[in-house]
């Protein structure tokens, strides 16, 4: 089986879908790993890296598209790579279907079958290939990281002969994957942590890390069968950003993770919640790319409302990439080597197989994703 790789064409890209550890693991299956010349050049690691680790360098992409029977990257490619790709080969990736419906439709037309790393169900089993989860929780530790840096305090407490500086506190809303890393790593920088998220099964992990969970009764929340947040209602959301508006006021750092699964985030921060905040606070808004949990926050940008900053996440993973691809590519080797036949050497497409059927979208031209199709109406 020949795997492909290549360069990332969206500039704000940065992050590699191979690194060297998976590379050496592949290609020991018996995997021909392919990777286009000065694959890692940007992040200092040059093709000798990746050559002594078994893979064999390209400069032809045309011609390694059109031999390959497995493509991954770490987004969806564009119809002009859709079209090089071996007809019947498979693809894989971070393909955003739900605010990219086009890319399925792309893969239909010319015959791959594609995986969307988002869709991994979020099993115990599948853990070792949750490319959500290893990259959320970078996220999580960047997000406290961006915050630290552009705050004029320090997190911990200090007794010094000059006096005694108190710790800063941090609000962190939303305590998923992202959110539980952002609590543990302010929590080691020394800041008071709260937290709050709609789920109440998380309040025991987020007290298991030394953070207050922020108790607000809002009736019947909970979650999905997937184990994600459902949506809250009109005036669960209504009670809920009078006491976030309060728990703000008095946080020198907020950062919201908050997402909804298959649709755009809740906006949990109004424009007059943050004009309450002290001037000099940082709020951090890492699902500004999808949507925004913040009003005001646009991915990429620091903004300063009122005298608070508020910045944008914008592939924040993207921010510490070498260890990002380091993940990203175990993630990909352990998808990979899950569905491997060693003796035919070849991937298994099982589609009995749950994960397979939980993260396959489309198959012999059709959009066969059911979780998809049920999200979006189409079935
Ligand atoms: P996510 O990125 O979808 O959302 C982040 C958090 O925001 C969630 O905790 C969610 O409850 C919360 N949220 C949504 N709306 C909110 C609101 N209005 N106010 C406050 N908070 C709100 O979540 P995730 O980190 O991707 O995790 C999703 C689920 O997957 C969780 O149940 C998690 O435990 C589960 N998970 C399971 C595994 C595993 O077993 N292998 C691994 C990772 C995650």
């Amino acid at each position: 089986m020949k795997l492909v790789t290549f360069r990332e064409k969206n500039p704000n890209e940065n992050r590699l879908s191979l690194f060297p550890p998976a590379i050496k693991k592949l290609t020991g299956m018996g995997v021909e790993v392919l990777i286009p010349q000065d694959y890692g050049l940007h992040l200092e690691m040059n093709d000798s890296v990746f050559q002594e680790a078994g893979a064999k360098t390209y400069a032809d992409e045309v011609e390694a598209s059109g031999v390959s029977d497995f493509s991954v990257r770490v987004r969806a490619p564009g119809i002009e790579d859709i079209k090089l790709l071996k007809k019947g080969s498979i693809h894989a990736s971070f393909m955003d279907p739900f605010t990219n419906p086009a890319v399925l439709d792309d893969f239909n037309t010319c015959g791959i079958s594609s995986v969307s790393f988002e869709m991994i169900p979020r099993t115990t089993l599948a853990q070792k290939m949750d490319f959500l989860s290893s990259q959320a929780n970078l996220a999580g530790y960047v997000a406290v990281i961006k915050a630290a840096e552009s705050l004029n305090k320090i997190f911990p407490m200090m007794m010094t002969a000059a006096g005694t500086v108190t710790p800063v506190k941090v609000f962190i809303i939303g305590a998923g994957v992202a959110g539980l890393q952002a609590i543990a790593t302010a929590k080691r920088l020394g800041a008071k942590v709260e937290a709050f998220d709609t789920r109440p099964v998380v309040e025991e992990q987020v007290q298991s890390l030394g953070a207050k969970f922020v108790k607000l009764d809002l009736g019947d929340t909970g979650q999905t069968d997937g184990g994600y947040a459902k949506e809250l209602t009109k005036e669960q959301m209504e009670m809920q950003q009078e006491m976030m508006a309060k728990c703000c006021e008095q946080s020198d750092v907020v950062i919201t993770t908050a997402q909804l699964f298959g649709r755009p985030a809740p906006r949990i921060v109004t424009g007059e919640m943050v004009n309450r905040m002290n001037p000099g606070s940082i709020i951090i808004d890492l699902a500004a790319e999808t949507g925004g949990n913040v009003e005001g926050a646009v991915a990429g940008e620091k903004n300063i409302i009122n005298g608070v900053t508020v910045i944008g996440a914008k592939n924040f993973p993207g921010h510490v990439a070498h260890v990002a691809s380091q993940l990203f590519g175990n993630n990909v080797l352990n998808f990979v080597e899950s569905y491997f036949d060693k003796e035919k050497k070849k991937f298994n497409l099982n589609l009995e197989d749950e994960i397979i059927q939980g993260c396959l979208m489309t198959h012999k031209g059709q959009t066969v994703n059911e979780m998809y199709l049920n999200i979006t109406g189409n079935k």
